[in-house]
């Protein structure tokens, strides 16, 4: 395995022949291809678990820049930044550094639902991406396209016939680049197009090439493709706005970081920067109506992101409405501001003229137009749940080349995508190791023995994620089992464990998960333990102080137990309206020895609050795990079963992986889910 002697990144632009480089003749364990979400955490991840990877992008420059609006988190999105973070993932420790505006959305509902969100200073952000994975042992980082894919044929395991798997890409020079494993980050790249008004042309993003090479190698290898559209809104000049006429809102003080590594955010309270609320008026659905004609987004009918329209999209569905404008700042030093809820494909001098008809903006300059793209995006149920391809191992993809929306969706999938490859490749490697030590001694038998271990032992660790255990299961289950017909994004309503699945709690769902499989530091896991071990003794000692209501009634003066005479833990009563700092006051020698960290704390309470439905939740979840761990297999012929004809069929197209995920397919009805069951259960 290659160990690069020091920390670094090497870059290599695109017309340097690489052929002479050390690298070429070298396979890697993992290749990524794009430097977006994606592809900064699939790389980061693999790298960091020992793989030797090697990251491909179009242009460093642009690796971790967020394509449309400059904020992370919200509801649901935020659970997936705090999901990232437990895995140790970069992009809730860069939001950290360059968050400007900090705000936990739906404060007014439980904690379950919180979710954290923060406006973001674009250049900060990449910087800190970039400097990570500069940083990273392991780790190389090419500029290039990758145009084509390495196939290789290989024997089966199973004994029937030579299939193809994935071990390399091509790029745009010919060069060829050798790896175990492949994780496709493209975004929205593949065959991508600009529209704006009437103007198309090939991009993936503004000033970025489309990647035509790589769809056609999908379309060639049979890949069911589909084409979904977003859109971005025009940037404005910050000084072109009359702040005076929009509705300031103030960030939160104190920020909540997105990282439990972080007690604080880097950008201090006084300097953090305000958001402006604005909304649409009748103008705008007269410009809209006038000149719809001349917007090709409009005439193709691609389906675009049901939960971020464009401002046209919006108007023209609810045109009795007025929309919400939020104008947001694009980073410290910005000149720039984003009209968020403005997204617009209409021809430039259109946009201008819907932009001034909103108070405020009567003024506002236009520094960048704002524009629509289409793309091709896989669809996913033709991936496992460790977004491998089913029908070409080794090859995985994430990010929105999957069908979602989102840099916080794209970077959850490049996590899993980029540990999966890495416990793929190491898999390969012990595969390898065990064939060349066979061949050269087989009378060594203890050697063999312990490989043979070795190779059971990565087998087993694929990393999937299930329902019951994080946002980033449920997302990568509907992804791999439903498919999409509209962009993906994550919503808390998608989750049916919303009480366990909180974002206070990720690190104790998944930190010791990652740790085991190697994706989480010692450090990171050390910093867990301890405040693992700390919220237990918390939990503990407040369930072993028990009273007789009478007693908590008359030392605390507690009016919820007025009729109640059962003894009472104190952490039953957290459940309800006592706080910790009350408790702390009346009792303050029972729990002295106990760390009384504010963040800790609060974690107590939360805890108690949903620890009754959680135990509710529980059940469930035992019933679920048993479902999913019956797998099918893959090469299940479904026509031999006595189902529907439309069972049949959908079961055959979708090839699911567990009973649990036929259950889930549309037209799948149960007695056909009963009658699979029982025939797998007999073969
Ligand atoms: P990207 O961030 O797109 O990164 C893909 C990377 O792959 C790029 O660096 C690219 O250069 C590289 N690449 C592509 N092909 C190749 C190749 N063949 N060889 C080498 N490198 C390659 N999200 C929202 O949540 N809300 C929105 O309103 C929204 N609007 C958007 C509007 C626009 C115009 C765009 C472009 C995106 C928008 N997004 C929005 C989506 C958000 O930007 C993405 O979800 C997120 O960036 C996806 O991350 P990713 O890593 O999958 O892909």
């Amino acid at each position: 395995q290659l160990t690069f002697k020091r920390n670094y990144c090497k870059i290599i632009s695109n017309n340097v022949n690489i052929s002479s480089l050390v690298f070429d003749k070298f396979k890697f364990d993992v290749v990524v291809v794009g430097g977006g979400h994606a592809g900064s955490e699939a790389a980061a991840a693999s790298a960091r678990m020992g793989s030797s990877t090697a990251l491909i992008t179009h242009k460093w420059s642009t690796v971790g820049a967020m394509s449309c609006n400059p904020a992370f988190g919200g509801i649901g999105k935020g659970h997936l930044v705090r999901e990232v973070d437990a895995l140790d993932g970069l992009c809730a420790r860069a939001c950290d550094q360059s968050g400007v505006h900090y705000r936990v959305l739906n404060r007014k509902k439980g904690p379950a639902v919180w979710g954290p969100r923060a406006q973001i200073d674009r250049n900060l952000y990449r910087n800190f991406i970039q400097d990570e994975l500069s940083k990273t042992p392991n780790l190389v980082c090419l500029e290039g396209s990758v145009e084509d894919l390495i196939l290789e044929e290989y024997e089966k395991d199973f004994n029937d016939g030579d299939s193809v798997k994935c071990s390399g890409v091509v790029l745009a020079n010919g060069q060829k680049i050798f790896s175990k494993t492949v994780v496709i980050t493209t975004g929205t790249f593949l065959k991508g197009e600009i529209l704006i008004g009437q103007e198309v042309w090939p991009a993936g993003r503004l000033n970025d090439d489309s990647s035509i090479g790589l769809a056609d190698t999908f379309q060639r290898l049979g890949i069911r493709l589909g084409r979904l559209k977003t859109g971005t809104p025009p940037r404005l000049e910050k000084l072109s706005i009359n702040f005076n006429k929009l509705l300031p809102s103030q960030p939160d003080n104190p920020p909540m970081p997105f990282s439990t590594m972080n007690e604080r955010v880097w950008i201090e309270p006084d300097k953090q920067l305000k958001c402006y609320y604005t909304k649409t008026n009748e103008a705008i659905i007269d410009l809209i109506n006038k000149n719809v004609h001349l917007n090709r987004m409009i005439d193709r009918g691609t389906t675009g992101p049901r939960y971020c329209p464009s401002i046209e999209s919006k108007v023209l569905k609810f045109p009795h409405l007025s929309h919400q404008i939020w104008i947001e700042p694009e980073g410290l030093n910005s000149d720039l501001v984003y009209p968020q809820g403005l997204s617009c494909t209409m021809p430039r001098d259109v946009q201008h003229r819907i932009v001034q008809s909103i108070p405020g903006l009567e003024d506002a300059v236009i520094a960048v137009h704002g524009y629509g793209v289409e793309y091709d995006y896989v669809d996913a149920r033709q991936l496992k749940k460790t977004l491998e391809m089913k029908c070409l191992p080794h090859l995985f993809l994430a990010g929105q080349v999957n069908g979602t929306t989102g840099y916080e969706e794209a970077a959850a999938q490049g996590l899993l995508a980029g540990i999966n490859a890495s416990l793929t490749s190491k898999y390969l490697h012990v595969q390898e190791e065990h064939r060349t030590s066979a061949s050269q001694q087989p009378q060594r038998d203890k050697q063999h023995k312990r490989l043979q271990q070795q190779q059971q032992q990565h087998h087993q660790q694929e990393f999937v994620l299930g329902r019951y255990e994080s946002y980033i299961g449920v997302m990568i289950d509907d992804l791999t089992t439903l498919g999409v017909s509209e962009p993906y994004r994550m919503l808390t309503s998608r989750a049916e464990f919303r009480i366990r699945l909180r974002q206070d709690n990720a690190d104790l769902r998944l930190s010791g998960r990652g740790y085991e499989v190697g994706c989480v530091s010692e450090g990171r896991y050390k910093k867990f333990a301890k405040t693992r071990d700390a919220l237990h003794e918390w939990i503990e000692r407040t369930k072993e102080f028990i009273q007789p209501a009478s007693v908590w009634r008359r030392e605390m003066n507690l009016n919820q137990l007025m009729n109640n005479h059962i003894p009472k833990s104190a952490f039953s009563l957290l459940s309800g309206s006592l706080g910790l700092d009350t408790l702390l006051r009346f009792y303050p020698e029972n729990f002295k020895d106990l760390p009384h960290d504010e963040h800790l704390l609060a974690r107590v309470k939360v805890e108690a609050l949903y620890d009754n439905a959680t135990k509710d939740q529980l059940i469930e979840i035992e019933r679920l795990k048993k479902d999913e761990g019956m797998k099918l297999p893959i090469g299940l012929d479904y026509h031999k079963l006595n189902i529907s004809q439309e069972a049949k069929e959908k079961l055959s197209f979708v090839r699911p992986e567990t009973i649990a995920d036929a259950s889930k397919i549309p037209g799948v009805t149960p007695a056909a889910v009963i009658t699979l069951f029982r025939y797998v259960v007999k073969n």
